[in-house]
C-alpha cells in the first residue's frame, strides 16, 4: 500500500492556485500593506483585484459562479494572503463564513438570491455574534427579534466587533427569538440582515440599522470592525437562515458549525503570519552583524529560528489536518480547536521572536515586523480565545474517550 510521505503535498490544482495567490501577495499586498496600515485605510484596489481573481467565490459551488474548491484549498489560500497581510484575509473571511452558512443551511431561494453575487464579490458578508457585554459566552446574547403584524421580524439590540460591518451588504446575525427557551441555545435564530454597503445610516427597507464609526484598533487595520445598532430594523421571515419553519430557533447550532470552519480559517491566518515572521527573521539574521559575524552565526539566534520554523510547520500540519477532516465529512471540532489554538499562539511567538531578532529596528515603523507584531494578538482572540479553544478541546476529549 502506498503511504503518503508528505501530508502537506498539494494537488496540481492546489499548487497552481497557491502559486498565483503567493505571487499576488508578493506583488500587490506586501509592497502596499505598510501604506494602508499606516493610514488605516481600506485597500480598495487590492480588493478589486481579489474580485477579478475570483477569491470571493473560492468555496462557492460552480453552479453559483464560484470555484467550488474545498476547505483544504481555501486554508492554503488564506495562508498565502495572510503571509501578505492578515487584514486582506479579513476581508474574505467573514464572507467565507456567510457563504458556508448559506451553502449548508440556506433554502434554495436564499442560495440563488445571494450566492451568485457573493461569488463575484459584488456583495460581501459579515457575521455577527458578539455584543458589548459578551463574546465568549454566546448564549448571553441580548439582541432580540420579535415577530410583528406584517409577518416580518423586528430586530433590536447592539452588536459589537463586526468585521466588515460597514462595507458588507449582508450580515449573518445571531439574535434571541425565544427568551424562555430551555436550554437557552434553542432560543436563537440566524437572520440574513440586508443593508446598504458603505452606508452608516440605513434608510428605506433597511431603516433601523446604524453602523457607528469604526472601532480604533492596535493592529488589523484597513479592514473595519464596527458596532451595529438595530433599532426597529425589520427583517422579512424569508431571511431567516434556512427559512422560518426550519431556521427559527435553530441559529445557535448553525453558527457553532460555522465557527468550526472559521477556526480552521483563523489557524491558516496564524500560519501565514508566522511564516512571514520566520522569513523576515531568516533574512535579517544573515544581514545584521554583531561581534564580527552575522547574528545568524550565533547559536542563540539559530535556536530562535529553529523554534520558529518548528512551530510554523506544526501549525500548518494541524491546520491542514483539521481542514481535511472537515472535507471528508468527519467531526473536526476538536482538531479545528487545536489548530486555532496552536497556530494563533505560534503566530504570537514567531512575531515576538522576529521582533527580538531585529533588535531596535524591530520597534521601528520602518520594518515590516512592527506591523506583524501588532497584528498577531488578534488571532488569539477572534473566533474564540485560546482559553475557549482549550475548553472546547477538553470537553471533546472527555466525550470521545469517556470511560
Ligand atoms: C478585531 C476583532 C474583530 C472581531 N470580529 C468579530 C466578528 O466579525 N464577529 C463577531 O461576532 N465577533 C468578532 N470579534 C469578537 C471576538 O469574537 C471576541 O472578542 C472574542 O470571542 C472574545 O470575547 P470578548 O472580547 O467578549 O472577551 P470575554 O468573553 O469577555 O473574555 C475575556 C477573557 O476571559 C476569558 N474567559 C472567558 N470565559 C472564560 C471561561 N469560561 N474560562 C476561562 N476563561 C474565560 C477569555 O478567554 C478572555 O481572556 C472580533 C474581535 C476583534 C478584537
Amino acid at each position: 500500500m502506498a503511504v503518503a510521505t508528505n501530508p502537506l503535498d498539494k494537488t496540481d490544482e492546489q499548487r497552481a492556485i497557491c502559486d498565483m495567490v503567493r505571487q499576488f501577495a508578493d506583488e500587490q499586498i506586501l509592497p502596499n500593506a505598510e501604506h494602508f496600515d499606516h493610514e488605516d485605510s481600506f485597500p480598495e484596489d487590492i480588493v478589486e483585484q481579489m474580485k477579478e481573481l475570483g477569491l470571493f467565490g473560492v468555496t462557492i459551488p460552480e453552479e453559483y459562479g464560484g470555484m467550488g474548491l474545498d476547505l483544504t484549498t481555501y486554508v492554503m489560500i488564506v495562508e498565502e494572503l495572510s503571509r501578505g497581510w492578515i487584514s486582506i484575509s479579513g476581508v474574505i473571511n467573514t464572507h467565507f463564513i456567510g457563504s458556508y452558512l448559506l451553502m449548508k443551511y440556506g433554502t434554495d431561494a436564499q442560495r440563488h438570491k445571494y450566492l451568485p453575487r457573493m461569488a463575484t464579490g459584488e456583495i460581501r458578508a459579515a457575521f455577527s455574534l458578539s455584543e458589548p457585554e459578551l463574546g465568549s459566552d454566546v448564549q448571553a446574547i441580548k439582541t432580540s427579534a420579535t415577530k410583528v403584524d406584517d409577518g416580518a421580524y423586528e430586530i433590536n439590540g447592539q452588536k459589537m466587533w463586526v468585521t466588515n460591518g460597514l462595507r458588507s451588504g449582508l450580515v449573518f446575525v445571531l439574535v434571541k427569538t425565544d427568551p424562555n427557551a430551555d436550554p437557552r441555545h434553542k432560543g436563537f435564530t440566524c437572520f440574513i440582515a440586508e443593508k446598504e454597503p458603505g452606508v452608516s445610516e440605513n434608510t428605506g427597507a433597511y431603516a433601523g440599522l446604524t453602523v457607528p464609526p469604526q472601532i480604533k484598533k492596535m493592529g488589523y487595520k484597513g479592514v473595519e470592525s464596527t458596532e451595529l445598532v438595530f433599532d426597529g430594523y425589520k427583517c422579512p421571515a424569508e431571511n431567516i437562515l434556512g427559512g422560518e419553519q426550519a431556521g427559527l430557533n435553530a441559529g445557535f447550532a448553525q453558527m457553532m458549525d460555522a465557527l468550526e470552519v472559521g477556526r480552521a480559517n483563523v489557524a491558516a491566518r496564524g500560519v501565514g503570519l508566522a511564516q512571514r515572521a520566520l522569513e523576515l527573521a531568516v533574512r535579517y539574521s544573515q544581514e545584521r552583524k554583531t561581534f564580527g559575524k552575522p547574528i545568524a552565526q550565533h547559536q542563540a539566534i539559530q535556536f530562535k529560528l529553529a523554534d520558529m520554523a518548528t512551530q510554523v510547520e506544526a501549525a500548518r500540519l494541524l491546520t491542514i489536518k483539521a481542514a481535511r477532516l472537515k472535507d471528508a465529512g468527519e467531526r473536526s471540532d476538536m482538531e479545528a480547536g487545536m489548530a486555532k489554538l496552536f497556530a494563533s499562539e505560534a503566530a504570537r511567538f514567531c512575531a515576538e521572536e522576529c521582533l527580538r531578532i531585529h533588535g531596535g529596528y524591530g520597534y521601528s515603523k520602518e520594518y515590516e515586523i512592527e506591523r506583524i507584531y501588532r497584528d498577531a494578538p488578534l488571532l488569539l482572540i477572534g473566533e474564540g480565545t485560546s482559553e475557549i479553544q482549550k475548553m472546547v478541546i477538553g470537553k471533546k476529549l472527555l466525550q470521545r474517550y469517556k470511560i
